[in-house]
């Protein structure tokens, strides 16, 4: 079931030009957009770009080019991915009366096209890139049933990840954020509440398309003004506005506090003393080739800063399991 006028969106050209996150478009982003949903052609291509960028002379140098491998093969999955199947209007309308978001992972049951999108990575990805514990998780995984599969996927989505599942958990992660992204691409701004005409603040830290944390915060040039924050979905890769200078998890805008690591004026930590939460964010008039998940990646040490001060966030999927309260030491 796909909402009317979005079944063409998978053969769309890109909606923005190639020139990576958004810079093309800050004029725009500092207005407005209370949402943005991702754009399938760019999503994961521009994400591996940048991983690869990062990656370069990186102390987690080897980490970096395994989920860029990791990313290139879900942008090749998306490409191949069967067609799938959307809440209906019905199932959306049932969610909104309860407050939740229309993809919400625990108010909907998937279908398979998150296992075919595995399938495929587990196939395509660059083994060269793998260091042995993936290597193993990637054969594991080929072997295991449908049933176990969609244990681990439960598991992910209720980020319920211990130490020993990380190495599996990365890839059921990228196989489920392949099926959420193009589900999200296929959604109608109608369906979150948005739409011309409408200016709706978003006054919420988890995604309005999914209900799922966000990675990272962006801030964008606004000229004369300030610029918006936008959230950046962890698994569907929307976007959405966010106040600036409030807690993205309990949404105090009190005892707000920032810490930067040395020489990295692109990248805050907000961190909350209501709440002990923190979160991440990017600065794209210091830095415009950012990409939320990527950068969110290249900068752990960040991470392990804040979480010495005794502050926590919900981790970037391809480290939940490893990185628990801001504890990184292990990668
Ligand atoms: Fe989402
Ligand atoms: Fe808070």
């Amino acid at each position: 079931m796909v909402p009317p006028g979005s079944r063409e969106a998978l053969s769309k050209p890109p909606r923005t030009p190639s020139t990576g996150f958004g810079e093309s478009t800050l004029g725009e982003v500092a207005q407005g957009d209370p949402v943005r949903l991702p754009d399938l052609a760019t999503v994961f291509s521009k994400r591996a770009e940048r991983l690869q960028a990062l990656a370069e002379g990186h102390e987690l140098e080897g980490f970096l080019r395994m989920i860029a491998a990791l990313v290139a093969a879900q942008d090749a999955a998306l490409r191949d991915l069967p067609p799938g199947s959307l809440p209906g209007a019905a199932e959306i309308a049932k969610g909104k009366l309860v407050g939740r978001a229309p993809l919400d992972p625990s108010a909907w049951r998937r279908d398979g096209s998150w296992r075919a999108a595995l399938a495929h990575i587990l196939a395509g990805i660059d083994r060269g890139k793998l260091p042995e514990a993936a290597e193993t998780a990637r054969a594991a995984l080929e072997r295991t049933g449908e049933a176990d599969l969609e244990v681990l996927a439960d598991r992910f989505l209720e980020g319920n990840v211990s130490p020993q599942e990380a190495a599996v958990a990365v890839f059921v992660a990228a196989a489920l954020q392949v099926a959420w992204t193009r589900m999200a691409a296929l959604l109608d701004l109608a369906d979150l509440g948005v739409g011309p005409g409408k200016e709706v603040e978003a006054d919420t830290g988890i995604c309005p398309a999914c209900g799922s944390p966000p990675v990272a915060g962006m801030i964008a040039p606004g000229g004369t003004k300030f610029g918006h924050r936008h959230l950046h979905c962890s698994l569907c890769a929307t976007s959405w506005r966010y106040v600036r200078v409030r807690c993205v998890h309990c949404g105090s805008t009190d005892k707000i506090s920032f810490r930067n690591l040395a020489g990295t004026s692109f990248l805050r930590a907000e961190c909350c003393e209501a709440c002990l939460g923190y979160s991440k964010v990017f600065y794209l008039e210091s830095a415009k080739a950012l990409e939320p998940l990527a950068d969110d990646l290249g900068s752990l040490g960040l991470d392990l800063l804040v979480g010495e001060e005794g502050f926590a966030r919900v981790p970037n999927p391809f480290v939940l399991g490893v990185m628990t309260t801001g504890e990184a030491e292990s990668l």
